[in-house]
């Protein structure tokens, strides 16, 4: 009997691990094509400011329609890394993010920077500075309307980082860190770097009222990124509890299904547009 429940593990975790490689596979043989083919999309999610409720930053995030369905960008970004295509699709994001804050611009729609998020592949190749400065003349958009997201561990992985970074910055293009507390050696990172946005990793978020702990630990974090960056952000707020302590413990801005869920740029603009109008009327 013992023997017979062992070999129905062993099949059972042989078909998820099979299930596993099979679907790895099929994104590897479908991500060389996805750019050609036209599968790759963005959506937008706003940053918010948690008191007046305007729009103080937008993000762009991937997706992917693959010929066998949607692939979220925590499964194939990590493939595109390993293979190198990060190179040719961070390029694609970045060009289709400035065209869009361009045209949101000229529209009256939006007067914010766009943040797009960065590998560690893409900083680390040569010409990447280069590469975003043609994308901005390309664009006709201004360096301070294009933010770049980059994790600490895409820090700490690039011993150059902090030279591209400085380039970058005396640009006037802005640097934001993405996902901050959850990489390696925090700290040492923001003390040496001038950031423009910090931005607290959604974990932080979702023990806080309930734990203590997790929420002496968020006051904490506001306060190191006040002394650190003009911007402190809180990623993944959902609830209303989350955004009043937020408000009260001087964190001024929020990104969330709260306020918003990534959008197509036609949501985007109707909704925007709804906030302008309604914050007109109230002068
Ligand atoms: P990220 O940059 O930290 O983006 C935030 C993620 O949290 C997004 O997931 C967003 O949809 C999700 N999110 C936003 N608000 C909430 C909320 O209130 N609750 C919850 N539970 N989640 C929320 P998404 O779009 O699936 O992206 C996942 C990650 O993939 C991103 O994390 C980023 O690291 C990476 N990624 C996305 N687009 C790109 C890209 O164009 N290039 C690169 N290199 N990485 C990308
Ligand atoms: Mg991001
Ligand atoms: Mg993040
Ligand atoms: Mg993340």
């Amino acid at each position: 009997q013992v023997k017979e429940k062992g070999r129905n593990d062993y099949q059972f975790y042989t078909n998820s691990l099979d299930k596993r490689v099979s679907r790895k596979m099929k994104i590897e043989t479908a991500l060389p094509k996805a750019l050609k083919n036209d599968e790759f999309y963005l959506v937008y999610q706003p940053l918010v400011n948690l008191n007046t409720g305007q729009t103080e930053g937008m993000e762009a995030l991937i997706r992917w329609k693959a010929p066998f369905g949607e692939v979220q960008p925590n499964e194939f970004i990590p493939i595109a890394e390993e293979t190198g295509l990060i190179l040719d699709i961070g390029a694609w994001v970045m060009k289709q993010a400035c065209m869009q804050n361009k045209v949101w611009q000229q529209k009256g729609i939006l007067h914010a920077p766009i943040s797009i998020n960065v590998s560690a592949r893409q900083m680390k190749e040569k010409g990447f500075s280069r590469l975003v400065k043609q994308t901005l003349v390309e664009t006709g958009l201004s360096p301070t309307d294009l933010e770049l997201e980059i994790t600490e561990t895409v820090m700490m992985n690039i011993g150059e980082a902090s030279k591209v970074i400085n380039q970058l910055k005396e640009e006037g293009i802005r640097i934001s860190i993405d996902d901050f507390g959850t990489g390696y050696s925090s700290l040492n990172i923001i003390k040496d770097l001038t950031i423009d946005t910090l931005k607290i990793d959604q974990s932080f978020i979702k023990d806080l009222m309930e734990n203590h702990k997790a929420t002496n630990l968020m006051k904490d974090i506001i306060s190191i990124g006040n002394h650190v960056a003009d911007k402190i952000v809180a990623e993944g707020v959902e609830l209303e509890d989350q955004r009043d302590f937020l408000i009260r413990n001087h964190c001024r801005i929020g990104q969330g299904f709260l306020f918003s869920k990534p959008m197509l740029p036609e949501d985007i603009e109707a909704s925007q547009r709804k906030m302008n109008i309604l914050a007109k009327r109230k002068y």
